[in-house]
């Protein structure tokens, strides 16, 4: 299995900054001691090209020459620098390629970072500069023409980001299951959206889940599908609001991964959020999350013509 990371470029943040920077490092440090057959590879950078393709050239460039106003900054909730520049830019490119190994015939690979959904076309918003899942589903329509892409955004957050830029595009189904009250407070349509109430456990969410894959199976036929697997909707989360147990959020990736396998359709997955009050939590969700990754990669090795 393959799998492409870009933690090496850690922002400076202020002191006391809310956001889980070294969740990246210790998730890459597990995956190496747990799974050797975990090709690691340091992401290449997005190109303008590619993050053209969804991005305003207006906003690539404020992100590029650090021209981003204060509040543009305060929306991503990250202050501007180079390396929060090239982390936006290599965070994109990690799945790209994540997704181009998925299609080449590994059927699971996958970003370290990414999902970085609220990011829209001319905005970044909620610790989101590009939309990586965007340019990368782009990016593989420009290399196979033709080809229809799902997204299947399980962060606990709405896909507003994602929403907004395939509106109208009938080639990408965008599917997101998130906490109703919960950010943003201004929803975009999805496809297919599953608004959750604050406090939803592992049975409301898996039977809702299972609702929103099967509806899915039939609205749309898929050639690759984006898996956003955010860990905050674990109730150590501190801004999830839900209460799924580590159980339950295995199921959940079980049942995704389960049915990409079945149907035989290449999966490229980000991380995307997760804000344990203890960051231990975040990264024991992501490593159960790995666990059935891996284990759905190996079906792909072995599987027979
Ligand atoms: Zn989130």
């Amino acid at each position: 299995m393959k799998a492409f990371y870009a933690d090496q470029f850690v922002l400076p943040l202020p002191e006391g900054h809310r956001f889980p920077m070294a969740k990246y490092r210790l998730l890459r440090d597990l995956i190496a001691s747990h799974w050797p057959e975990v090709a690691l590879q340091q992401a290449l950078p997005a190109s303008d090209t590619e993050l053209l393709r969804v991005h305003t050239p207006t906003y690539v460039q404020a992100v590029a020459q650090g021209l981003l106003s204060p509040a543009a900054q305060r929306e991503i909730g990250f202050p501007w620098s180079p390396a929060m520049a090239e982390r936006a830019r290599r965070s994109a490119g990690a799945t790209v390629l994540a997704a181009r190994a998925a299609l080449a015939g590994e059927g699971v690979a996958a970003n370290l970072a990414g999902g970085t959904h609220h990011a829209y076309a001319d905005k970044g918003s909620g610790f989101c500069v590009f939309n990586d899942v965007a340019v990368a589903a782009r990016a593989m329509q420009a290399e196979r023409r033709g080809l229809r892409v799902a997204v299947i955004d399980l962060d606990v957050h709405q896909g507003n980001g994602t929403a907004s830029i395939f509106r109208n595009d009938p080639t990408v189904f965008t599917l997101s299951l998130h906490g109703e009250k919960n950010f943003p407070f201004r929803k975009e349509d999805s496809d297919l959206d599953v608004p959750l109430p604050d406090g939803c456990d592992d049975n409301t969410y898996l039977y809702a889940l299972d609702h929103a894959l099967d509806e899915l199976d039939r609205r749309f036929d898929a050639d690759l599908v984006f898996y956003l697997a955010g860990a905050d909707p674990h109730e150590g989360d501190r801004l999830g609001r839900m209460k799924l147990s580590f159980d339950g959020l295995e199921a959940r990736d079980r049942r995704v991964f389960d049915w990409a396998w079945q149907r035989r359709i290449p999966l490229a997955m980000s991380m995307a959020g997760g804000y344990g009050r203890d960051i231990a939590t975040t990264v024991q969700v992501q490593h159960n999350t790995w666990a059935v990754a891996v284990a759905y990669a190996h079906r792909w090795h072995n599987r027979r013509p």
